[in-house]
């Protein structure tokens, strides 16, 4: 399959609620496919599929270029289990928001339930990069994106920036 483009910050379909994956089918296959490459080619841990336009509940990781051990992992109909009450304040980028970085707080820790390109479910429970990673990348699958997660006050310093991302998009 192929690389395709990212969508960026100012798209409405970055805020939409994606539907279930009812099947595994070649449909699915080609989707991850796709991610697959545009997240490589971008250099991103992690991509989500309304980022390349498919309404979909899929979302995959790539934290090889941080955690050496780590190798790509593929997330559908993912359900949050349970959260921690403690936070974490961990700078995050987007795709979706080229060059943009700040510093959000969200749980540190996460446990997770999806079913995997074979449709074999399983469950991970989460922290430090990967927790986040799994959070922000949930959030596009509700249509909610890192900037939502961000003090007002950041939002504000920011205000300009994301402007110039929707105009440029
Ligand atoms: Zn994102």
């Amino acid at each position: 399959m192929a690389e395709r483009p990212i969508v960026i910050y100012g798209n409405q379909v970055l805020r939409k609620v994606c539907d279930p994956v009812e099947e595994i089918n070649q449909e699915i296959k080609d989707l991850v496919s796709d991610l697959t490459d545009t997240l490589k080619k971008a250099r991103g841990l992690g991509l989500a599929a309304p980022q390349i336009s498919e309404l979909k509940r899929v979302f995959i990781l790539d934290l090889s270029a941080i955690d050496i051990t780590a190798s790509l992992k593929v997330f559908i109909n993912p359900e949050i289990m349970e959260t921690s009450e403690e936070e974490a304040e961990i700078e995050e980028g987007c795709l979706s928001f080229p060059g943009l970085y700040q510093k959000i707080y969200r749980p540190a820790k996460v446990k997770v339930r999806a079913t995997d390109l074979k449709g074999n479910q399983f469950e991970l429970a989460a922290d430090g990069m990967t927790a986040r990673a799994i959070l922000h990348e949930y959030d596009h699958l509700e249509g909610v994106l890192f900037i939502d997660r961000m003090s007002s006050f950041a939002r504000t310093m920011l205000r300009g920036r994301l402007r110039k991302l929707k105009v440029v998009s």
